[in-house]
């Protein structure tokens, strides 16, 4: 991978910086109940303020659809953000506009401001680039660590840093990229990749890349069905995409012509219905009319665990079943262990898998517990990060 520029290579005394973090995180009655993501840029914040940069803190949270949204707000943010930093950030009920223009200029060296979440505004998500002038033609520096947003072309990842013609990666960004790309560029065999999640669709790509270096893919959760049925199993009411059918049987065939294993459930944890409290049974791959599989069986379990063990190298999207159902999240939680136990390079990537991961409060065994699950599946898959590939010095 090109030099990309880090946020250390940047002169940053007395500079307007415009850094670009994700503060999408989750709120309740506008209190932070998860500041997960908000810890991931602490070291970027305290390098700018100890660098003295005069610091403008730009962020999304959820999907407000162009339109001011209380509930939204980034103002708990700034307040939580403050508690954690022990400094006072200041909050801006914009992200353009005079006032915005007339605080950002107020600021001194080591000062922090966070804007209004930027998707109150439309410009942001169609990168437009007179919304992108005004969000950020003030800015003298600006540096990118927001990962989970990377692989998209909005107004703050793109369009801010074509205007000044410089940017920088922040930490959390820089190690990120390093992680995958020891996965993806030069891993240690063997390779194994676990999948799993809900949809075959969302995840197409990042197989078809698989198939191109790892030695091993081990496909469980609601996706597991798309393909055992393109072998001709039972799947019962199970999830199935009908219409993906002929790439699952297509990529069974790629796997088998290049020698490579690609693990499909030979049992499930079947009920008729999604819920807690309901009947459950374990079923070989015939699964019976009316119920569905919700989780990996014991013996799938523990043939994927074995291949686990014999990993220099690990990649992980998605849960093999429906762990939120107490009843569903054996097969989750038997991975995740295993994953925390293997001495390979391990990396995480999905929200789901990271919570997994988090809940069985095996966070400290993995090697990186990715921020981004779009973002590191579209790496994957090789495909384009534009937020990315804007961090150089033109
Ligand atoms: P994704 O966002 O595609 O990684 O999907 C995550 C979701 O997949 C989680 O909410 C799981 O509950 C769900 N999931 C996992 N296994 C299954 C399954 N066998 N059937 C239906 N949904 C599943």
């Amino acid at each position: 991978m090109n030099h990309k520029l880090s946020i250390t290579e940047l002169d940053l005394e007395g500079k307007r910086l415009f850094l670009r973090v994700d503060f999408n995180v989750p709120l309740n009655r506008m209190q932070v109940i998860d500041d997960t993501r908000i810890q991931a840029v602490l070291p970027t914040i305290q390098w700018a303020v100890l660098k003295g940069a005069r610091i403008v803190l730009a962020s999304h949270l959820g999907r407000p659809g162009g339109q001011r949204r209380e509930e939204f707000s980034l103002e708990p943010v700034a307040r939580h953000l403050s508690s954690l930093l022990n400094q006072e950030v200041g909050f801006a009920d914009d992200c353009i506009g005079p006032e915005v223009r007339a605080r950002v200029d107020a600021l001194q060296s080591g000062e922090l401001l966070l804007m209004e979440n930027l998707r109150f505004q439309e410009g942001e998500t169609r990168n437009d680039p007179d919304f992108s002038r005004h969000l950020g033609g003030w800015a003298q520096e600006y540096v990118n660590d927001a990962f989970g947003v990377v692989h998209r072309a909005h107004a703050s990842t793109v369009g801010v840093p074509s205007i000044l013609g410089r940017a920088a990666a922040g930490f959390l960004v820089a190690r990120e990229l390093e992680y995958l790309s020891r996965v993806r560029d030069q891993p240690e065999h063997p390779v194994v990749a676990i999948l799993g999640g809900a949809k075959v669709s969302d995840k197409i790509e990042v197989i078809e890349s698989l198939l191109g270096f790892a030695d091993a893919i081990l496909i469980g959760g609601g996706m597991a069905y798309t393909f055992l049925k393109a072998q001709g199993e039972r799947v019962g009411n199970s999830l199935v995409e009908e219409d993906k059918l002929d790439v699952a049987e297509q990529v069974i065939a790629a796997a088998r012509a290049r020698g490579l294993s690609l693990q499909l459930p030979v049992d499930s944890v079947v009920a008729r219905e999604c819920r807690s409290e309901v009947e459950t049974r374990v079923e070989t791959s015939r699964i019976s009319e009316g119920w569905m599989g919700l989780d990996i069986g014991p013996r799938t379990i523990k043939t994927f665990q074995r291949e686990i063990a014999g990993a220099r190298t690990l990649f992980w999207n998605g849960p093999p079943g429906v762990f939120e159902v107490e009843e569903f999240s054996r097969g989750t939680m038997e991975i995740a262990r295993s994953v925390a136990d293997s001495s390979a390079l391990s990396v995480v990537g999905g929200g789901d898998s990271v919570t997994a991961v988090m809940r069985a409060g095996l966070g400290d065994s993995i090697s990186h517990l990715s921020t981004g699950g779009g973002a590191s599946l579209t790496f994957m898959a090789g495909g384009p990060l534009p937020g990315v590939e804007i961090l150089t010095n033109k």
